[in-house]
């Protein structure tokens, strides 16, 4: 692509006087510096009335190779118009590393998070670019995911990690916290998306999910399997099926055993049931909880195992005491 910066005073960096002068940019690099008022055409153009139009500046004195593996972009340098930086002119300089304990205990300060899997300035030098290439490469990758699954809130970290070539857990954790400084992604628990992705359901879409929430709200504690739910919401499939797990992803169903689903709403008031219960009778069988919820074994079981898991309740033998004592409802 070409590009004309129009309008500007060139300065060139010779010590010359600004001239007004169009110059003109081809893939990142300056192609000619034309008369002011040329404008080639099919050129982008920028117009510079007004400014300055100068090389890059040089900066003498800097500390940046302690930064630019948390900031690749380096935009506090790009922003003051600063292209080329010299480093390690303090006598300081992220390389050779003869004593790696020193070394960083005596920079911490400029960037804690260098993972200093370098020794030599070719080391440094491949780090560097590694960095830069592996955090794009994550960043798109978890575009092509979103595209590929637009309902899915977010995507695995283990599963981005193994798109990385199974990158070591360390250094991708480095990458992934570069990425989120940046406000690039928002990793929650072993979730990570973009910042700018949504689930944007359809109206057609929206329609089944509310139905299948409906379906589990109403059925409370005897809730249908998720086949049946999506039967009757009127769609084939299962719990894997992506309109069922916006549900799960959005903790409204929550996986109690296997293949069984409750409303996060009804488990509350389940659990306050049995606590109340368990504050009066001191400890309960799983007779009790199924005549409590008029419920059958299949769910009476597996929700004595989900509170044990819980920690509200605590197996003894068949019966199930509070745990603590203290668990409020
Ligand atoms: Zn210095």
């Amino acid at each position: 692509m070409t590009i004309a910066l129009t309008g500007g005073l060139v300065a060139d960096g010779t010590g010359a006087e600004p001239v007004a002068a169009t110059v003109l940019v081809d893939s990142g690099r300056i192609a000619a510096v034309l008369p002011p008022g040329d404008q080639p055409s099919g050129a982008e153009v920028i117009d510079a009335t007004g400014n300055i139009v100068a090389p890059g500046f040089i900066d003498l004195h800097s500390h940046a190779d302690f930064s630019l593996q948390s900031t690749p972009d380096a935009p506090t340098q790009l922003y003051q118009g600063v292209t080329t930086l010299v480093t390690g002119n303090c006598g300081w300089s992220p390389f050779p590393i003869t004593d790696l304990a020193a070394l960083r205990a005596g920079t911490a300060f400029l960037d804690p998070k260098h993972d200093w899997s370098w020794r030599d300035v070719d080391g440094f030098a491949r780090r560097a670019l590694e960095s830069k290439v592996e955090i794009r490469e994550i960043r798109d990758d978890i575009g092509r995911l979103h595209h590929a699954f637009p309902l899915r809130p977010g995507m695995s970290r283990e599963e981005l990690r193994g798109r990385a070539g199974a990158a070591d857990e360390r250094v991708f954790g480095h990458l992934l916290g570069v990425l989120e400084a940046e406000g690039v992604v928002k990793a929650e628990r072993d979730k990570v998306r973009l910042t700018t992705h949504e689930v944007r359901l359809g109206p057609e879409q929206q329609k089944i999910v509310d139905r299948l929430e409906a379906e589990f709200l109403s059925a409370a504690a005897a809730p249908p399997s998720p086949e049946e739910a999506m039967a009757r919401a009127g769609l084939p499939g299962d719990e894997e099926h992506e309109l069922f797990q916006v549900l799960v992803e959005s903790r409204r169903l929550v996986r109690v055993k296997e293949s069984l689903f409750f409303h996060a709403t009804a488990l509350e008031t389940i659990q306050d049931k049995l606590v109340a219960m368990l504050r009066e009778r001191k400890e309960i069988g799983p007779a009790d909880i199924k005549d409590l919820l008029g419920i059958s074994r299949k769910y009476a079981i597996p929700l004595l195992e989900f509170f044990d898991g819980r920690r509200v309740t605590a197996r003894v033998g068949e019966r199930r005491v509070l745990r603590g004592g203290s668990t409020a409802g």
